[in-house]
């Protein structure tokens, strides 16, 4: 159930909902929306009574959430959910596009590619440092050396930085370098993973698994949002199929689906979607019309040397092109594509250095 708020409620009106829905069990979330908050009440409501709450000032009104993802669900917050990092708005008006190697490699390549990167109006950074590799032949990452890297890309071009996060024990060490942390699609349902995750305040990417159902990847998410982050997007990056053309099929039906039922901002993952540069250009574009509200896609000055995903990777001037074209399909569609915040005014949000020490304290960030 969530209880709206009316726009003019007061703080105190808000904490009354909260206590008198707490006396009777229920667990309570609030939301602040634009114009309204409005508090959702999940677990054991069975003494919950709606009509005690539709008298009570300050309330507009009560809303049954007919779906099993109750905070996840578009019911919760019908306006949509912004996330903002560091000025950066995922769901708002303007397309996010986040790009970057699969894989941080070297200082050099990351930097270089971040800079490229921004250059050509990509305006968060994406760099895998713990890496998610079929063989464990595989290259792994560079671990905390290549979050060090990735840090260092945020210092030089301001651009916020998203990175993967694999296991519990080691989200405090990427959250104190990272702005966004990625859950990937083989960790979608690694549940205690999400519950930690959960309990920090760091915007978390949640990526659908590699056979999730869309209402799966909707209950995953709830995970993150029942204990207590309500910055989580939802990311489509392909699913397993019996067609062998593509790495993936690209669900884009997906992307309207979820804006359906959900409130949490969607990325479009095209490189992972199709595993094929030439294929990342057009469904980059049809994510867009689609309603995406963000894209994560990768950028490799060198994708022929490139340690991961190489085939599906583009090089600096093809991204830069694509920019070009999302532009003019971002307009058609009534959005716009988010510029990067410049250097100097965002350093001192972004620089980890200069974040607050409360910011940076482990036992801040499992707050
Ligand atoms: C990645 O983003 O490089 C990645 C490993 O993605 P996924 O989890 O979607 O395979
Ligand atoms: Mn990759």
């Amino acid at each position: 159930m969530v209880v709206v708020m009316k726009p003019e409620a007061s703080q105190a009106e808000i904490d009354h909902v909260i206590k008198r829905a707490a006396s009777m069990g229920a667990q309570t979330q609030p939301i602040t929306g634009e114009s309204h908050t409005v508090i959702a009440l999940v677990g054991d409501l069975t003494q919950v009574q709606r009509a005690t709450f539709d008298a009570m000032a300050g309330v507009q009104k009560t809303v049954r959430i007919q779906d099993p993802y109750k905070l996840a669900s578009r019911t919760t917050n019908p306006e949509g959910t912004v996330i903002d990092v560091n000025g950066i708005r995922f769901g708002g008006e303007q397309v996010v596009v986040m790009a970057g190697p699969c894989s941080v490699e070297s200082r050099e390549q990351i930097i270089q590619t971040a800079v490229a990167v921004k250059e050509a109006g990509a305006s968060v950074l994406r760099g895998g440092a713990f890496k998610p590799r079929t063989s464990p032949y595989s290259f792994q990452g560079l671990g905390e050396e290549g979050l060090k890297y990735l840090a260092e890309a945020r210092e030089v071009t301001g651009l916020p930085v998203i990175s993967e996060v694999m296991t519990v024990e080691t989200i405090d060490l990427v959250a104190e370098y990272v702005d966004i942390l990625q859950i990937g699609a083989r960790n979608m349902q690694n549940y205690a993973l999400l519950q930690a995750v959960g309990k920090t305040r760091r915007p978390v990417m949640l990526k659908r698994g590699l056979s999730g159902e869309i209402n799966e990847l909707l209950m995953c998410a709830e995970y993150i949002l029942s204990n207590g982050n309500m910055q989580v997007m939802l990311c489509e990056r392909g699913i397993r199929t019996y067609e062998t053309a593509t790495r993936n099929t690209f669900d884009l039906n997906a992307v309207p689906v979820l804006k359906r039922s959900s409130h949490l901002p969607v990325v479009a993952d095209p490189a992972h979607g199709t595993g094929d540069w030439e294929l990342v250009p057009p469904m980059s574009l049809a994510a867009v019309a689609a309603g995406a509200d963000a894209l994560i896609l990768e950028v490799h000055p060198d994708p022929e040397s490139a340690l991961s995903d190489g085939d599906q990777s583009l090089k600096p001037e093809r991204f830069a092109d694509l920019m070009r074209s999302l532009r003019r399909v971002a307009a058609a569609v009534g959005r716009s594509i988010a510029t990067p915040k410049e250097s100097d005014d965002s350093a001192g949000m972004a620089g980890n250095k200069n974040r607050s020490t409360e910011e940076t304290s482990k036992s801040a960030v499992l707050a």
